[in-house]
């Protein structure tokens, strides 16, 4: 059965949930914030408040990371069989499956995306990683090697390796994706065997909460993840510099992960990974199939309604198919139907929050001010919620700010060029290198710019595409380390070398 939320058909699950959201989920307890202090969280579509949240602190983010360190070191998970371990991240994947529209609802109420969208994107992505990852818990191994030690003539040794978990992790994420991010998060660090204290981003701390009741039904042991809802200035800056957690991962701004390294510094030197901005390029050349080209670059930029961090948001067009593809795009950008993720024909939801939406209409104003062309688009939609229309500017520079600078919304700045040498400087132009896309019938052409583009991941005749096998990451400014992949699990484990004498 549905009760209408407002505007919204939401079910009476979704709705029930609502009403106890406002706990911090610590050593297997759901409990209200020491200080009992919370937040409002709003439904970007409407600026409606949809639920009150823990605003946890300083002596939360302690309760936990104690809490998480007792499970860790007591062994409950740490010396959990492997395969037991596997078997549980497997079981929250099911859950999570079982409760798959529940979890798109909450996506659409909390972050604005469309439900469809959650439902056929960030649900099944998020599902898939926790079975992706359940694989991994079986098969962190180490080494042996034939060590010489030259200075110990006519002796021998056996060496190997082990791969341990690195201890508690500290996780904070953002709130473009914020079931998949959690997913993203917590998968590898549950396989590799540590303990967590998950902080969600105060935009969007629903659907991690909700998972946190998956992860107590599947049997997880107490303590092994812990979610601390609050401020990204309080509890996420209290988790990042706590002397007792050994790594933190963040996704988000580049600001803030700047802040992250200096208190992991100032603390106790933990380890850091980080996802972080993108300014991506996305280079078309005058002999691709422009069926493919034109909707590619659409999606590559209007996808989450350019919440990406990946987003192609610098397209470059070879100078003699330049009208024909930004006309394309621009045709693409009036088409789409933005409206609240809870109508089935929405293709575009609104921005995250009032903030967002001020921030995007800055940088359009921006770009209009620099004297880049507006072809599609460029203001806000409706008076209520924080919808912006699809937008597109070509004629831009590479000087301009809405091409150096990440605005994390619908807005697309559109340049020619020449030749391909010349676009792979104009694309490596950037303080970011998290993603990149080519588009050509050459293939030779294609992985010769895929060799030079300086951004983790490359696509070629397509964009977008994610799977929980992919190492996910940037080069320069859009972080350290990578998402998902084995490569994301072994970044929380340390290496051990061990050698024993044996003659
Ligand atoms: P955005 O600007 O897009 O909201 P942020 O980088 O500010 O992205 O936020 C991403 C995550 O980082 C959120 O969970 C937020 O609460 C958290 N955060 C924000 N500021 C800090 C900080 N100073 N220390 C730790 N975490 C923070």
């Amino acid at each position: 059965m549905a009760t209408v939320l407002k505007d919204h058909l939401v079910s009476d699950a979704t709705r029930r949930f609502l009403d106890r959201a406002g706990n911090l989920w610590i050593n297997g307890e759901w409990c209200a914030a020491r200080s009992e202090k919370t937040f409002e969280v709003y439904n970007p579509a409407t600026g409606e408040i949809i639920a009150r949240c823990a605003a946890g602190d300083r002596a939360d983010i302690d309760a936990a990371v104690h809490a998480a360190r007792y499970a860790f070191e007591s062994g409950s998970w740490s010396r959990m069989t492997a395969s037991e371990r596997g078997r549980l991240i497997w079981k929250l994947g099911d859950l999570l499956e079982e409760h798959g529209d529940e979890f798109a609802e909450l996506e659409t109420l909390d972050n604005g995306k469309p439900f469809n969208v959650a439902r056929a994107a960030d649900v099944p992505l998020a599902i898939d990683l926790f079975r992706y990852m359940a694989g991994w818990a079986t098969k962190i191994h180490g080494q042996t090697f034939p060590i010489s030690v030259p200075y110990m003539p006519g002796s021998e040794f056996f060496s190997y390796t082990a791969r341990e978990p690195i201890g508690v992790a500290g996780q904070i994420i953002p709130w473009n994706f914020p079931l998949l991010m959690a997913a993203w998060k917590l998968g590898p660090a549950l396989a590799a065997g540590c303990t967590v204290v998950l902080k969600p981003a105060e935009q969007t701390p629903l659907s991690a909460l909700r998972l946190g009741e998956l992860i107590e039904e599947a049997g997880f042991p107490e303590g092994v993840v812990n979610i601390v809802t609050g401020l990204g200035e309080t509890a996420g800056a209290a988790l990042a510099a706590h002397p007792d957690v050994d790594k933190i991962a963040f996704t988000g701004s580049t600001e803030v992960g700047r802040l992250i390294v200096e208190a992991a510094g100032k603390s106790n030197l933990k380890k850091v990974t980080l996802e972080l901005g993108g300014k991506s390029p996305n280079i078309v050349l005058a002999d691709a199939d422009l069926s493919a080209a034109i909707p590619g670059a659409a999606g590559a930029i209007f996808f989450n309604h350019g919440q990406c961090c990946c987003a192609g948001s610098r397209l470059y067009v070879q100078k003699s198919i330049y009208d024909e593809v930004v006309e394309g795009v621009a045709h693409y950008a009036r088409q789409i139907r933005v409206g609240s993720g809870f109508d089935a024909a929405a293709q575009m939801g609104p921005l995250v929050s009032q903030e967002q939406l001020d921030r995007v209409c800055g940088y359009i104003e921006a770009g209009i001010r620099d004297g880049a062309r507006l072809v599609a688009g460029g203001r806000r939609k409706g008076e209520r919620g924080y919808f912006v229309e699809p937008t597109v500017f070509a004629g831009a520079r590479q000087s301009m700010k809405i091409v150096r600078e990440e605005i994390f919304g619908p807005v697309v700045a559109a340049m020619p060029f020449d030749d391909p040498e010349e676009v792979l400087s104009l694309a490596n132009d950037s303080a970011y290198g998290l993603a990149a896309a080519v588009w050509t019938r050459d293939v030779t052409q294609a992985h010769r710019l895929a060799r030079r583009l300086k951004a983790g991941n490359v696509w070629i005749n397509c964009y977008n595409i994610f799977d929980a096998a992919l190492p996910f990451g940037g080069y320069k400014e859009s972080g350290w380390g990578r998402e998902m992949g084995l490569a994301a699990v072994e970044l929380y484990t340390e290496i051990k070398a061990v050698t024993t004498r044996l003659a």
